[in-house]
């Protein structure tokens, strides 16, 4: 039988392993270094990374890796063995020292980095993220000791995800200590930002992923027509798990709980071969950390089964994409959650001052929290009646837009809806409870009662950059209001009027209707809320005036990390636009065409052989005309696709030919999409190059 709890964690050199492999005084050191920040000393590191070794070793590690988050979004690895030279008789002992654990060296020339390199030597440093434990991977390359780790230049410039996201959770700490502190917590010693990121993905069947180049190279299908069903019957989600998906889920869960990744819920989600899982929150960076092991170990996992799991945020046109809900809290060290509204109308009045400075931060960078959550395959999914608009406003729910309109109209709240009896506390807030409204799938950012939801983030997408974001925008909005409130003399007054001026001015960032309606669209442009249609629209948000001093204010990032993260981010969007455009084209050129090319040719037969019968050949001969109609129209826009490919690849600036990318050849890839799947739904299905939806979709 199963022992979770035994299982749980046991490839993790967790805080009760290193308490039981190293000495009192070096774990003393350790984890002062984890609660309070600070550098560990050379001695005590090389105690921890014998222990480390220890462990691994005694777990069949035979190597050991600094893992990093460069900025391609996923993981980066590379192995060296703990084997030493051998001594005069030959023999060889495994060895890992201090400097190996605590500092790397990987050459960073091969990584994106947005032209920071350039200026600087390939050399890169990962630097051990003491905060995020250390863990085995086990896989055909035998068991490998895997050490979080940040990834940056020779000069400490940020070439990676994890980086700034440390950075950013300085920043929150430090701002929202200040908050806590005002309002008598004497106690805390830290303010954590912790996530809980909701996995979406599909699941298919592996030899049919392997006849579609499209799903290999892309990760989603750039051809195929419909299925006669799709997801019109809502009995997909939250259906039976079928039994082959069962034991994937199964074997998942074992491994993500041996990895301390504590996987809790496992649905059927909207679409066909779509599902969900979510962990319990921890922790930001371990979060981070622990929703890139959970990508990787679904993919891996996957292969086990025959199965191929598709992280793309769309593969399939015509059902919902994929999605990432980023659940977000802040708590202090001695378990109070900031965003809960508490019992007292004391905790109600640092709730309603913290939900106030977020609707200001909400509003004031709405366009670098719309940037966060775009990547290359988001676009097919924002706005697109499937997922948030590519607007972003804040749902309250009911009883607090109430709250909130009552203090923006007279200054003052005094009744809370559904009838909740009112304690007269401080002031004149209410004593708030709980929110106990509905739920607005449409928002795509949502108060969920005691977290925010941040619902636009594709699937496929590190969730370093949401929550890097949140931070950044919320420490701001806690030091402007620290700022007011550490000087004030009447500080009951003075919060109260803070609140109040935060909601009067950033009240049109909240919306609790229907986000996905187009008069929402109106509105907010009403309300003069930006709507930023794609990926690389949002790009230069970064580098805003109002962005460069927010970032730079709180240390998160440079101006020149800013804008190398803006090159990466151009070059990204082509590089993927380009690998898609040069599969269809592959895909039309070698299989499409010759297939349809083939079945004019014995339609043409047919006719002839038909009327040669003396027989009516009327139907075939149609059937024909069809046929070569639409092989005309694909046959013109393959030519088209090739003829601006070639043009995209002559552009020099890379934010010029990301656009190019994006207006010009996106569409001719439409173009030649539609003719090729209406012939899809014409040709004997025999002969038909590869597996259509129905065939990827409904049969694992
Ligand atoms: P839902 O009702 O949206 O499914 P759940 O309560 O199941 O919400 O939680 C969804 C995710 O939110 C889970 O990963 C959960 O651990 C996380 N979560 C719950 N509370 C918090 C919190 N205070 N901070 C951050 N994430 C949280
Ligand atoms: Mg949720």
């Amino acid at each position: 039988m199963l022992n979770v709890e035994e299982l749980f964690g046991s490839k993790v050199f967790t805080l009760g392993k290193m308490k039981e492999y190293l000495p009192k005084s070096v774990f003393k050191e350790v984890k002062q270094v984890i609660d309070c920040g600070g550098e560990l000393s050379f001695a005590a590191a090389d105690v921890v990374a014998k222990a480390m070794k220890d462990w691994a070793v005694q777990n069949g590690a035979t190597h050991y890796t600094h893992w990093f988050q460069p900025l391609t979004g996923i993981t980066a690895e590379k192995h060296d063995a703990f084997v030493t030279h051998p001594n005069a008789d030959g023999k060889m002992l495994m060895e890992f020292s201090g400097k190996e654990l605590i500092k790397g060296e990987p050459d960073a020339s091969s990584f994106p980095s947005g032209g920071l390199r350039a200026t600087f030597e390939a050399r890169g440093y990962t630097a051990w993220d003491i905060t995020s434990p250390a863990f085995l991977k086990e896989d055909a390359t035998g068991v490998i000791l895997c050490i979080p780790t940040a990834f940056c230049s020779y000069k400490g410039e940020a070439l990676d995800k994890k980086t700034p996201l440390l950075r950013s959770m300085e920043a929150i700490n430090e701002q929202a200590f200040r908050i806590v502190k005002l309002f008598g917590n004497t106690e805390a010693k830290k303010v954590v930002a912790s996530v809980g990121p909701e996995q979406e993905y599909f699941l298919v069947d592996k030899t049919k992923y392997l006849q579609r180049p499209d799903l290999i190279f892309s990760g989603r299908t750039l051809f195929g027509a419909a299925a006669p069903k799709g997801q019109e019957l809502e009995d997909h989600y939250f259906g039976t798990i079928r039994e082959r998906v069962g034991a994937f889920m199964k074997d998942l869960n074992e491994e993500l709980w041996k990895l301390g990744v504590s996987a809790k819920t496992q649905h059927n989600e909207v679409a066909p071969a779509q599902h969900e899982l979510a962990p319990i929150y921890e922790t930001a960076n371990v979060a981070v950390d622990h929703n890139q092991l959970i990508m990787e170990t679904m993919k891996k996992v996957a292969g086990r089964h025959s199965l191929a799991c598709l992280l793309h945020e769309k593969p399939f046109a015509g059902v919902n994409g994929s999605g990432k809900h980023n659940n977000w809290s802040l708590g202090t060290d001695n378990g109070y959650n900031l965003l809960d509204p508490g019992e007292t109308p004391n905790e109600n009045i640092q709730f309603l001052l913290v939900v106030a400075c977020i609707m200001k931060a909400v509003d004031t960078h709405a366009d670098l929290l719309r940037q966060s959550a775009s990547d290359v395959g988001n676009d097919h999914r924002l706005g697109a009646n499937e997922a948030p608009p590519a607007i972003i406003s804040i749902f309250l729910g009911e009883q607090l837009e109430d709250v909130v309109t009552q203090l923006v109209a007279t200054g003052e709240a005094t009744s809370c809806k559904y009838g909740e009896k009112l304690r007269t506390g401080v002031s004149t807030l209410p004593d708030f409870i709980k929110d106990a409204t509905d739920r607005n799938r449409t928002s795509p950012f949502a108060f969920t009662g005691n977290k925010f939801e941040f619902r636009m983030v594709g699937s496929a997408d590190s969730i370093a950059s949401p929550n890097t974001t949140l931070n950044a925008i919320v420490a701001e909005a806690f030091c402007e209001a620290a700022d007011v409130l550490e000087k004030a003399e009447d500080f009951d007054l003075a919060v109260h009027d803070l609140i109040k001026e935060y909601m009067t001015k950033h009240q049109r960032i909240i919306f609790n209707g229907n986000g996905y309606s187009d008069e929402w669209v109106l509105e907010a442009e009403r309300r003069g809320l930006p709507n930023i249609a794609s990926m690389i629209e949002a790009v230069d948000t970064l580098t805003t005036e109002k962005a460069v001093t927010l970032f730079e204010k709180f240390k998160i990032f440079t101006k020149p990390e800013l804008e190398s993260r803006e090159e990466v981010l151009y070059e990204t969007y082509v590089k993927t636009i380009n690998i898609e455009a040069l599969t269809m084209i592959d895909m039309a050129s070698k299989s499409i065409l010759p297939v349809v090319i083939k079945y004019t040719k014995s339609l043409a037969d047919t006719v002839l052989a038909v009327q040669g019968a003396g027989c009516d050949a009327s139907v075939q001969k149609e059937l024909l005309t069809v046929v070569s109609d639409k092989l005309t129209a694909a046959k013109a826009a393959l030519d088209q696709l090739i003829k601006v490919t070639a043009e995209a690849s002559s552009i020099e600036e890379t934010k010029k030919m990301a656009f190019f990318y994006k207006d010009t050849v996106r569409p001719v890839m439409e173009s030649l999409r539609t003719p090729v799947d209406e012939l899809e739904m014409i040709v004997d299905k025999d002969i038909w190059p590869m597996p259509t939806y129905a065939d990827l979709m409904f049969e694992v």
